[in-house]
């Protein structure tokens, strides 16, 4: 079925200047780009995306990173879109994803592991409605 699911390219991969790298690993799908947009992510607006986290340990962590700099958000759609990007990411942690992910190749550790990628059609939709909402989804 055809979807759409939101990328983040998160702070490390940006300050790293592999946008172009991480971007070529993704247009190795058959996804296309809807839309892309550098943002610096407020921390009200961190807390929203990351709302299924509350309570746990590491989201101060998370957010304080994720507030420390511009990411590039990415709006992605095609046949299966959110575990096709979920896939190629890999696992949450780099070093249990798979060579040839972006996380394995492109990321540090937790937090800093290169992409944040949608975990379902519902997801997807409560994040672009949040991050693009000029492509309101209903
Ligand atoms: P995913 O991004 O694979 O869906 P989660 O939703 O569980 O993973 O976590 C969201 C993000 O929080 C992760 O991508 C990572 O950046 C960070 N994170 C997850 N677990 C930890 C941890 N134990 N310590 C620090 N950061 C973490
Ligand atoms: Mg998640």
């Amino acid at each position: 079925m055809k979807e759409i699911t939101l990328g983040i390219i998160k702070p490390d991969a940006v300050e790293k200047k592999i946008i172009g790298k991480v971007i070529s690993m993704i247009e190795s799908t058959h996804l296309n780009f809807v839309e892309i947009k550098m943002v610096s992510l407020t921390k009200t607006t961190l807390e929203e995306l990351y709302q299924e986290h509350t309570g746990k340990a590491f989201l101060p962590e998370l957010i304080e990173f994720m507030a420390s700099g511009p990411v590039l958000l990415l709006l992605l759609e095609g046949e299966n879109a959110v575990n096709t990007l979920r896939s190629l990411c890999g696992d949450t942690n780099p070093d249990k994803a798979l060579p040839g992910t972006i996380r394995r190749d492109c990321g540090e550790g937790l937090p800093k592991n290169a992409i944040h990628a949608s975990d379902s059609q519902e997801s997807a939709k409560r994040e672009i409605n949040l991050l693009f909402p000029e492509h309101q989804i209903v």
